[in-house]
Order: structure tokens, then C-alpha cells, then sequence
């Protein structure tokens, strides 16, 4: 025995051992059951991922689910067969309640999947441990000292370590599968610990076991001697709960790790014998956790420890240990910290070391609860060094807040108050349901902030949206504003000059409504003024027609975009046949005053007119076989792509309306005289030259008189 000095912590209990019953025999090979629940939270922290379907074909030791996150571990076939579906199962745990399982139909092959060998000692030289960290949480490692916390993350964030404790103590009745494992596979949990130790830099290592489980010392011993390893077995006194991480820490080192405190803050970590036992079979053995040593006892005719596949149904395992007639319950892990099973169709987890059968004659019925007595019982049995009545009191009035100011978290439910309570108060049960709540509280809250952040995110990406939205409009706004703008700048004349000239076309425009309004002369001066009025309207619609044409025309050259030369050759055209419309009533005007006047025969004017016209046509028809040959060039052109042209600024909308309405009115007047039959328009050119001759008529008399 070892000679090292022991501390004891505060309180602990010591209950009936009931160890006899399954420690006296060997560990077995559990069943191979027809079908496997895999519960996908084996461990704290998140569930694993699925990674398989339902119909798919697995091998054992296939990894069918994934580590989600950091904080959990992963999942894998313990046997091969056919994933029979992915649903909710009622898993081993006191609510009851369901969770997401794989459902495994075995073929009874129980075939392995191809497994890697992994060189973890290059791993570990290649860097800094985390490849090793990584490959354990693949291979679903977790503690399987009851907490299921994943082992990859104990072995990180430290370069050195003082102590690394093993605990072997199995302190808690009836549980005996860590004895059964040290005594039988204590060369490979030695090997383990040398891994652990290694990851870890640990400069001592401590195995703590109760003196309880003397074969279990002496096999360990045996072979750290037979690998020359560092470590030291220390024997513990049997106390309740001397298995506890905290006590097991204070009872080697007198290290108390206060609340809120790792005990890796402090130099020491603590790892369970069976995890180091997985560790090394995923390491050197490349084998998953896809098994555990689980103790049945209790109310069976063969009580023992059982190497059974996780996923096992738990009535599998209690057939296997040939339950008996009269349970009254099942406890899953050991009857202090265990809790009474909903039912057995569960599947067996990486967590559950032990399931007994409860029968009257060992767990006689507690009683009914009667009032706490404060008699301070359980404050000095309490391990932990709590006030357990007080966190009784909290618990059951709902004052959650004030049971965690009271450290209610530091609460290791070892049920050592429990125990000694003369009241039969379920103290451990008050103590989880406000835990519970206060979880629930805060996952509550968790969810009501993430809700209020995503509130809050959307809120700021719409006025994010609207605001950029509004940058975007007035930028284009800007944009289309700025060529005017400096067209303007750089040329305020031009624009004053336009400007100027429409004020003047309006004047005329209102002038010579007013004249026409005040009815004008009567008689035989009514047609001359109208054919005046006709001549200024003309010159009023070609003036307006050229301002039209040399705004838009200034304002493509500003908008940088080149006029189309058929738009070009349309707009002369067009320019053309006003200024011969103008000038024919121009010179109608100007013949008619030259009769009156008798200064100009008629005959050699019109003569000189149709010359000038024949001019006139003679270059539109050269104009228009320059734009024929122009557009049989340009077919013959290589296509290119057109490039789409920015829109002209739009004209002013009145002066646009009354060039619309001037257009629309001599277009009319052209569709009128193109829809007139020969005959029509011979009468109305007989018309027009009864109108001259009455005109040179009226000419000559004034000229008479
Ligand atoms: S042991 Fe029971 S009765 Fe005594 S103080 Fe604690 S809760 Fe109350
Ligand atoms: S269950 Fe909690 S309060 Fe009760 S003795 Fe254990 S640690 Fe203390």
C-alpha cells in the first residue's frame, strides 16, 4: 500500500456495499441483440449528427454519426446490420421522455467495418495534440465514469500538468464494472494511462481506488511493474463518496477546487479507468466506442459484469442476467446517484455502468416524506459542503435564484443528504427539478435573445436596404441631372439665347392670337390678313420646328450619344419640305402685294418658283440616294453588338406638346390632300388660284384708285 498522505474531505456515507453479488465473477460478452437503440446524445453537450440513412447497410464500428460541435462525440454501429430507422426512442433517463435515435437491424454477422491504424505518436509530434484530440472525438470517446463529458476536451489547453489522477475508486453500492475491468485489463489500462500522461505532460500520476477492491490494486500494480510505468496506486478509505473527481482530488492532493473553479486551473485532471481503457483501444486498437463493461445486479439469478454493445436494449441485458420474478424497479446507475428507468426497451448508453433490479427485501420502501426537522443531518454528510436543507427549502418554494446563490450547481447529487435524512426527504429529486428549471430558464432566455438578435439583425438590414436604396436613387438623379447642369454651366449663353427665343416665339404666339381675336378687317381684306396669318404661322411652326430640332439635337451631343444620320436625314427632310411650304407662302404673300403693287409680272415669278422647286426636289433626291447608299454600306457591314443608348433628357413637356400638336396638324393636313381624288384636288387648286387672282385683282384696284 501506498505510504502517501490522505486527506478527507467533508462528510460522506457508508452505505450498504452490496459488491459481492457481480464482482466475483468474470467480465462476459454481452448478447447480440436482433436490434440496437443508439440514443445520438451519448455524451453532454450536443447530439451527434447522423451520417447514415435509413435502409443503409452498416459495418460494425462504422461511424453513423458525427461529433456536432466541440462539445460532443460521435457515434458508431457496435454491430453490422441495417439502419431500420432514425426516430424518437425513449431513452434511459428519469423524464422519460424521447430523443433522436439510429434503430439498428442486426444481420448477426456482427462484421467489422475496415479500420486505419493511427500513428498518434506522429501525431502528437506533429502538432500540438490536436489531431489526437480530433481522431478521439471521432472514435466516441467519452467519460464513462457516469458524466459522459468527451475526453478530447480534458486532453487540451495545458502544456504541462502536476497531476493527473485515475480514478479507480467505484465508490457507489452494488457497481462493480470498473473493479472487473482493472482486475482483468489492467496491462491495458496502464498502457492507457502512460497515453493519457503522455497528452497530457503530466508530470505524476495517481490511480486512486477504495481498499475495497485489493485484487484490483494488485493486478494494476503488477503491471505498471511489468511496464516500468510511473504511476502510483493509491488507496483510499471506502467512503461514500470518495469517487467524486472533487473528493477523489482533495483525498490524494488536499487540493479543494472551489466553485467555478477547473481543477485543471489548479494543475490536476481526472479521468475514469474505463475512459483511459477506451482511450487506449481507440489509439493503438483504432477500435471506437462501440461497448462498455455494465454491472447487472440486483434481483437476477446471474449477477456480473457484462461487456455489451452500446444500443443494447436494457430488457436484453436484464434477460441476460436472468432477471426474477417480483422487481419492483429498474435503477440505471448505482442507488445513490441512479435514477429508476421509465422502461426497458431503452438502449444501453455510454453512461450506464449499471442496472439493478430492485426487489422489496433490499430497497425497502422509503416511506411518505415528512418535514424537515432541520436537524442538519445532510449538512454533514454533504461532501460538497453545501446546506442541503436550505437548497431543499429554495427548491421547493421556486426560489431558483436564491438556490443558486446557496451554490446549488456545486451539487454533485451524490444523495449522501438523502441518505441520512431522518425525514425520508428526496432531496436529490428537488435539487434536479431546480435544476432543471433553471436550464430550461436559461435556454429559455437563450432562445428569446437570439430571437430578439435575429429581430433586431432584420430590423437593421431593412434600414440597411432602404437607405442604401435611397443613396442609389439620388445618385441616379444626380447623375442624370449633372449633364444639363453643366451643359448650362459651360454655356449659359446658348441656354439663355433658347430660352430668350421661345419667350419671343410666345410673344408672337399671343400677338397674333390677339389680332385674330380682335376680328381683324373686314371685307375684302379678310382673305389677305388670313393668308398673313397663315405665313406667320408657318414661320412661327418652322421656328419652333428648328429650336425643337437644335435642343435635341444639343442635348444628345451633351448626353454623348451621336444622332442617328437616318433620324438626321428624316429631321432635314423634314426641314426641307417646311422651309418650301414657308417659302411658297411666303412668296404667295409677297406675289399678291407685287399685283397689288403692279411692280412684278405674275407669270415670271412663278416661272423663277418652279425652278427653285425643281432645285429644291432635285437635291432631295440627291439626299436621298446619299442615305440609300449609306444604308447598303452599313448592311454590309460586319454586325456588332448594339449598344443600347442612354435616353435623350426628356424636352420641356409644354413646348413638346404644342411641336406634337403643330406636327400632328400638318401631318392631318397631308394625309387630307394625299386622301383627295384628282378631281378633289383640282378644285381645290382652282380654289386657291381664284383666291390669288382675286387678290392680284383687288391688288390692281387699290393700284387704280
Ligand atoms: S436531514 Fe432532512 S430533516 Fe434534517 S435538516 Fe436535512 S433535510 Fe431537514
Ligand atoms: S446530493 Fe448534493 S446536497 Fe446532497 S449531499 Fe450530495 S452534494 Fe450535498
Amino acid at each position: 500500500m501506498s505510504a502517501r498522505t490522505l486527506y478527507r474531505f467533508n462528510g460522506g456515507v457508508h452505505p450498504p456495499e452490496h459488491k459481492s453479488e457481480s464482482s466475483g465473477t468474470a467480465i462476459v460478452a454481452g448478447p447480440l441483440p436482433a436490434q440496437l437503440v443508439l440514443p445520438l446524445r451519448q455524451s453532454i453537450g450536443n447530439a451527434a449528427k447522423p451520417l447514415v440513412a435509413v435502409g443503409e447497410r452498416v459495418l460494425k464500428g462504422q461511424m453513423i454519426a458525427a461529433a456536432d460541435g466541440s462539445v460532443s462525440a460521435a457515434l458508431h454501429a457496435p454491430t453490422s446490420g441495417t439502419v431500420l430507422a432514425i426516430e424518437e426512442r425513449l431513452v434511459a433517463h428519469p423524464s422519460g421522455l424521447t430523443e433522436a435515435s439510429v434503430v439498428i437491424d442486426s444481420d448477426g454477422l456482427d462484421a467489422w467495418c475496415e479500420r486505419t491504424p493511427f500513428d498518434w505518436r506522429a501525431a502528437q509530434a506533429a502538432s500540438d495534440g490536436r489531431a489526437i484530440r480530433d481522431y478521439l472525438r471521432d472514435m466516441g470517446v467519452v467519460g464513462l465514469g457516469g458524466a459522459v463529458f468527451p475526453s478530447h476536451l480534458k486532453l487540451a489547453g495545458r502544456d504541462v500538468l502536476d497531476t493527473l489522477i485515475i480514478n479507480g475508486a467505484e465508490c457507489e453500492p452494488y457497481i462493480t464494472c470498473d473493479d472487473r475491468l482493472m482486475r482483468e485489463r489492467a496491462a491495458d489500462i496502464v498502457a492507457g494511462v502512460e497515453i493519457v500522461r503522455q497528452l497530457l505532460s503530466a508530470r505524476e500520476v495517481l490511480i486512486g481506488i477504495e481498499d475495497n477492491k485489493s485484487e484490483a490494486v494488485a493486478a494494476l500494480r503488477c503491471a505498471i511493474a511489468e511496464a516500468g510505468a510511473a504511476v502510483d496506486v493509491v488507496v483510499v478509505p471506502t467512503l461514500y463518496p470518495s469517487g467524486g473527481a472533487k473528493q477523489l482530488i482533495k483525498l490524494l492532493t488536499n487540493i479543494e477546487v472551489p466553485s467555478g473553479v477547473r481543477s485543471t486551473d489548479l494543475g490536476v485532471q481526472c479521468f475514469n479507468v474505463a475512459t483511459v481503457y477506451t482511450i487506449y483501444r481507440a489509439l493503438e486498437h483504432a477500435e471506437p466506442v462501440i461497448s462498455r463493461v455494465v454491472t447487472l445486479t440486483g434481483n437476477v439469478a446471474r449477477p456480473g459484469n457484462v461487456e455489451a454493445l452500446i444500443g443494447t436494449p436494457l430488457a436484453d441485458l436484464m434477460a441476460f442476467a436472468g432477471e426474477q420474478p417480483g422487481t419492483r424497479e429498474h435503477i440505471y446507475g448505482g442507488p445513490m446517484m441512479g435514477f429508476a428507468l421509465p422502461g426497458l426497451e431503452a438502449g444501453l448508453t455510454k453512461a450506464g455502468n449499471c442496472i439493478i433490479a430492485t426487489a422489496p427485501a433490499d430497497f425497502p420502501d422509503k416511506g411518505r416524506e415528512m418535514p424537515c426537522i432541520r436537524c442538519g443531518e445532510c449538512a454533514s454528510a454533504c461532501p460538497a459542503e453545501l446546506q442541503p436543507m436550505d437548497l431543499y427549502w429554495f427548491a421547493r418554494s421556486r426560489e431558483f435564484g436564491r438556490a443558486q446563490e446557496r451554490n446549488l450547481f456545486d451539487c454533485i447529487e451524490c444523495g449522501a443528504c438523502a441518505y441520512v435524512c431522518p425525514s425520508s426527504i428526496r432531496l436529490v429529486d428537488y435539487y434536479r427539478f431546480a435544476k432543471s428549471e433553471i436550464w430550461a430558464a436559461e435556454a429559455n432566455k437563450k432562445a428569446a435573445d437570439k430571437a430578439r438578435e435575429r429581430h433586431e439583425f432584420k430590423q437593421f438590414r431593412e434600414e440597411r436596404e432602404k437607405r442604401e436604396k435611397a443613396e442609389r436613387l439620388a445618385a441616379r438623379q444626380a447623375a442624370a441631372a449633372k449633364p444639363a447642369t453643366t451643359a448650362d454651366a459651360v454655356n449659359p449663353a446658348a441656354a439663355d439665347n433658347a430660352e430668350a427665343k421661345a419667350a419671343k416665339i410666345r410673344a408672337a404666339m399671343a400677338r397674333a392670337a390677339e389680332r385674330k381675336a380682335a376680328g381683324g378687317e373686314a371685307g375684302s381684306d379678310a382673305q389677305a390678313a388670313d393668308a398673313m396669318d397663315a405665313e406667320k404661322r408657318a414661320k412661327i411652326a418652322a421656328a419652333m420646328e428648328k429650336a425643337a430640332a437644335r435642343k435635341a439635337h444639343l442635348e444628345s451631343l451633351q448626353a454623348g450619344e451621336a444622332p442617328a444620320a437616318e433620324a438626321i436625314d428624316e429631321a432635314k427632310a423634314e426641314k426641307i419640305r417646311a422651309a418650301m411650304e414657308a417659302a411658297a407662302l411666303r412668296k404667295a404673300a409677297r406675289d399678291a402685294a407685287k399685283v397689288e403693287a403692279g411692280t412684278e409680272p405674275v407669270g415670271d415669278a412663278a416661272a423663277i418658283d418652279d425652278a427653285k422647286a425643281a432645285k429644291i426636289r432635285a437635291a432631295m433626291e440627291a439626299a436621298a440616294q446619299r442615305k440609300a447608299h449609306r444604308e447598303s454600306l452599313q448592311a454590309a457591314a460586319p454586325v456588332v453588338d448594339a449598344v443600347p443608348a442612354a435616353p435623350a433628357p426628356a424636352l420641356d413637356p409644354e413646348k413638346a406638346e404644342r411641336i406634337r400638336a403643330a406636327m400632328q396638324k400638318r401631318e392631318e393636313e397631308k394625309a387630307r390632300l394625299a386622301a383627295m381624288s384628282p378631281e378633289e384636288r383640282a378644285a381645290l387648286d382652282a380654289e386657291r388660284q381664284a383666291r390669288i387672282d382675286a387678290a392680284k385683282a383687288r391688288a390692281a384696284a387699290k393700284g387704280g384708285q
